[in-house]
């Protein structure tokens, strides 16, 4: 039920507004529906019930990889589905990849997710309850859900109002997650009104561009938007990000084999960035059709070694989860027909 909701509710019983507080903690604790809300009254409980139900996602399905990693699969209200994706790090620390949105408008080539389609936007609450039940699977694996990254289904500068309000709730103390603000990363596909956006509010959290490609031609070929928001509009825009809030931006870059992956083009990559505040994420491709492939190890240290000889910061970010084909998109588009 959205929040919303159920503060419509609570006020016009005239109900006092820390109820709202006692029902996400009993969701962080693990209540399935209002008869398990115990710290309200059975009446309180019963009235509620009418309206909706506790939660606004449910959990249809769970794996779990040989790497530690955890894919669910959730419904929604209105019978759509998203996807949540857990991976766990050393010292008990996790990182939850949380969906924005059911689908995606912007269509990437190489994305799962991309080939669905748009379906809807979500809630704060969509958002934030995918955290509450990673939270609950962290502190069964007696560990803490430390990071969170808008890296699942959709374009999250495409739903910012949703995306914001979530964000504030996922970084409020108890009852709300406590999780610090430079361990939310909000990813996008270059969507620049978005990075403006960003850079006015208030919260550090840490921004992520997908950037994929050191061309507009082989770019606007992978991803659309590039026809919209060119590589140089897009990197002004992450230059003012910069100055404003003194903070870097990490470039994300998915080495696909053939296509992105040259000498020459990692060399394009570092003079692109030269003069920037960047760190490169370059990311393992994890395969979801026929039209691309991952890079081979070889040259993936070789283009991490181009970039660090031309004085870029850069890391490779490891595929997880792969056997619970935990890449953007995949398990739903397996399970389910493209969302309408
Ligand atoms: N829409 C946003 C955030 C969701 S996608 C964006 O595009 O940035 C999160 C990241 O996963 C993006 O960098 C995206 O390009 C990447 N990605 C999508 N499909 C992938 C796949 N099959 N393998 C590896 N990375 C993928
Ligand atoms: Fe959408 Fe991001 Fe996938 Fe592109 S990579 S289709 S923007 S989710």
């Amino acid at each position: 039920m959205d929040r919303d909701a159920i503060a419509g509710v609570l006020a016009e019983l005239g109900e006092p507004a820390y109820r709202m507080d006692q029902i996400v903690r009993a969701q962080r604790a693990g209540a399935r529906g209002w008869d398990e809300v115990t710290t309200l009254g059975k009446g309180l409980r019963a009235t509620l019930a009418e309206h909706g139900a506790l939660w606004s996602v449910e959990p249809l399905e769970r794996a779990v990889s040989g790497d530690g990693t955890v894919k669910w699969r959730l419904g929604l209200d209105d019978g759509r589905q998203i996807e949540a994706v857990l991976i766990a790090h050393a010292r008990g620390r996790r990182t939850l990849c949380v969906s924005s949105q059911v689908g995606c408008a912007l269509g990437c080539r190489f994305c799962s997710t991309g080939t669905m389609g748009f379906g809807r936007d979500l809630s704060v609450w969509e958002i934030v309850e995918q955290a509450l039940i990673a939270a609950r699977e962290a502190d069964d694996q007696a560990a803490r859900l430390s990071n969170v990254v808008f890296m699942g289904m959709g374009e999250p500068m495409q739903n910012l109002p949703a995306v914001f309000g979530a964000i504030e709730e996922l970084h409020r103390p108890a009852p709300g997650l406590g999780i610090s603000a430079r361990q939310i990363a909000v990813s996008t596909v270059g969507w620049v009104p978005g990075i403006a956006a960003l850079q006015d509010f208030p919260l550090p959290v840490r921004l992520a561009v997908s950037l994929h490609a050191a061309d507009d031609e082989t770019r606007s070929r992978m991803m659309p938007i590039n026809q919209r928001y060119p590589i140089a509009s897009l990197l002004s825009a992450c230059r003012r990000y910069c100055d404003k809030t003194g903070r870097r931006v990490f470039i994300e870059y998915v080495l696909l084999d053939g296509v992105n992956d040259s000498l020459e083009d990692a060399k394009r990559l570092a003079q692109l960035l030269r003069d920037g505040r960047f760190h490169v994420n370059l990311i393992e491709y994890n395969a979801t059709g026929d039209e691309y492939r991952a890079s081979r190890p070889e040259r993936r240290e070789r283009f991490l070694l181009a970039l660090e000889r031309a004085g870029l910061e850069a890391s490779v970010r490891r595929s997880r989860g792969a056997d619970v084909d935990a890449a953007c998109g995949q398990l739903v588009s397996r399970a389910a027909p493209a969302p309408a």
